[in-house]
């Protein structure tokens, strides 16, 4: 390939240039403010009666876009485009397809900040965080062009006297793609064109919060010469469609990134053969987090306190991975506890137009829950700081710090998916994995401590798919740090590694006597 394989560098929005064109940036989307976006099957635009009104959730009067939505007799047509672009593109040279992602990501490049704005509105994204999302599609399509290459022969096997022996990878078929509004360019854009480098057509139904910025995508991916049919945009009501797509007979894998309840609804039903499937699926889930900073006697207490903090509260802990227990030794939790408050106190909450540390929550739906827990939050434990809620205007939720409570806690199970972060106290280092590890999940977690024998125990039995040692437990970066969690956190299978392209092929060998 080109070059090696490097993270695209963040925006750095203190330098000014920087700054006036990202407001450059945030003024020109608006021009499509109010536009009908259609379904692409087939390469074909379709519009549909039934849409979707998109919203900025900072300003929910602002009517951003209004999406076709996709109903069962769309699905089947997107079903046979899919089928038929699968004969042509599954034959396309791993190099060919490589390459055709290659112009994707230069595209999206040289449009950086177009696609990081339209989140500012559309998933209520920070700067800097719409900037990394935008920043991790590019990764996830560089890293996966250039796996595909590195696949594209298959692997060594062992040959005999007479014998030649031959292992490598083919394209499964046509498979469904089911992305979060959480990071609504980056997972949108790496499950899908993961499999579709691999081979494989897809059918992409993006969340319905953020639609728009995956019909970019769609744009980009036909400007780039992508055959009509290999991406089949079907947006819609997961209640029409949903199971609808991953029940379907010609579905080869679903990949799914979203709740824990979608996620064992999807490994359930995509577990059942269905008339005329001759293949089982495979399914690739990416589920919650309930994701733990512990913090040891000898830790530092500025890296402890800033960890927690950006961890809870970056995209308003709206990150599979984001920290929402911190587990810390009694020795220094009264002060790491109120260097956090200090920190918190700090942090900007707005509109993020103008760049606040923090939006809102991205939906009605979101903000009711997260305030509901907040109230929970405030019986188990001590309310330290936060918990003021507002959805007049947008789904605003204030940083959140609750205290002293139990293990046991709700606050301290179920995911949140909000700012809210609680505090619990630990005798010892060994306390603190056993609370860390007593929840259903296995995301992410960290660990601030200067004592190697507790880091070394910890990468042993802190039970979680990434772990870090003195940093927060959020923003892995595509093949430095690959992604994905354990137990019920989802099927593990890492985004952003060398492995990752493996859940789209057939494993072929082919022996052939001399
Ligand atoms: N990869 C992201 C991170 O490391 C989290 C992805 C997610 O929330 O689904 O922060």
């Amino acid at each position: 390939m080109v070059t090696p394989y490097k993270a695209e560098p963040a925006t750095d929005f203190t330098v000014e240039a920087n700054k006036q064109e990202f407001q450059k940036a945030l003024e020109q989307v608006k021009e499509d403010f109010g536009a009908e976006r259609p379904l692409v099957i087939g390469g074909k635009e379709v519009l549909t009666d039934d849409k979707t009104t998109v919203i900025n959730p900072a300003d929910k009067k602002q009517e951003l876009g209004y999406v076709s939505k996709a109903k069962p007799e769309h699905i089947e047509q997107a079903f046979e485009a899919a089928e038929e672009a699968f004969e042509a593109w599954s034959t396309w040279a791993a190099k060919e397809r490589a390459d055709l992602l290659l112009r994707v990501s230069a595209i999206i490049r040289r449009r950086k900040h177009e696609f990081s704005a339209l989140m500012v509105y559309e998933a209520g994204k920070p700067w800097n965080e719409a900037d990394g999302d935008t920043n991790e599609a590019i990764d996830f399509i560089e890293y996966y062009a250039r796996s595909m290459v590195d696949l594209a022969d298959g692997k060594p096997t062992l040959d005999r006297e007479g014998e030649s022996n031959k292992y490598f990878y083919q394209p499964m078929g046509v498979g469904v793609t089911i992305s979060p509004w959480n990071f609504p360019f980056a997972i949108m854009a790496g499950t899908t064109l993961a499999p579709v480098v691999a081979g494989n057509t897809v059918l992409l139904k993006p969340s319905g919060d953020t639609p728009l910025i995956a019909y970019k995508l769609m744009e980009v991916l036909q400007e780039a010469g992508l055959p009509g049919g290999v991406v089949n945009f079907v947006p819609g009501s997961s209640r029409d469609i949903g199971d609808y797509m991953v029940d379907h007979h010609k579905t080869h894998f679903i990949t799914f990134t979203g709740s824990k309840s979608v996620g064992l609804r999807i490994t359930e039903r995509a577990a059942v053969v269905h008339e005329g499937q001759h293949f089982l699926k495979r399914t690739i889930t990416e589920m919650g987090g309930k994701d733990t900073i512990i913090v040891d006697k000898d830790a530092d207490i500025e890296v402890a306190a800033e960890s927690i903090v950006h961890s809870a509260f970056g995209f308003s802990g709206q990150k599979c991975s984001a920290c929402s227990r911190a587990v810390v030794h009694k020795d220094v939790y009264d002060e790491v506890l109120a260097r956090s408050i200090e920190l918190t106190k700090e942090l900007t909450v707005g509109n993020t137009v103008d760049n606040t540390y923090m939006g809102p929550v991205v939906s009605q739906k979101q903000f009711d829950s997260i305030k509901e827990y907040i109230e929970i939050g405030k019986k188990e434990g001590k309310l330290e700081f936060g918990g003021e809620t507002d959805d007049s205007t947008g789904f605003f939720v204030h940083p959140t710090i609750i205290s002293d409570l139990d293990p046991e806690a709700t606050i301290m199970q179920e995911e949140i998916f909000g700012p809210v972060v609680g505090f619990t106290k630990v005798k010892d280092f060994d306390e603190g994995l056993k609370v860390a590890n007593n929840t259903e999940y296995g995301l992410t977690g960290a660990v601030i401590t200067n004592t190697r024998e507790h880091w070394h125990l910890a990468c042993r039995k802190f039970d979680v798919g990434n772990l870090y040692l003195n940093r927060g437990c959020t923003a892995a970066v595509v093949g430095y740090h690959p992604f994905g969690g354990f137990k019920l956190s989802g099927t593990d299978q890492k985004t952003g590694s060398p492995d990752y392209l493996l859940n789209f092929v057939n494993q072929k060998v082919v022996s052939e006597m001399f």
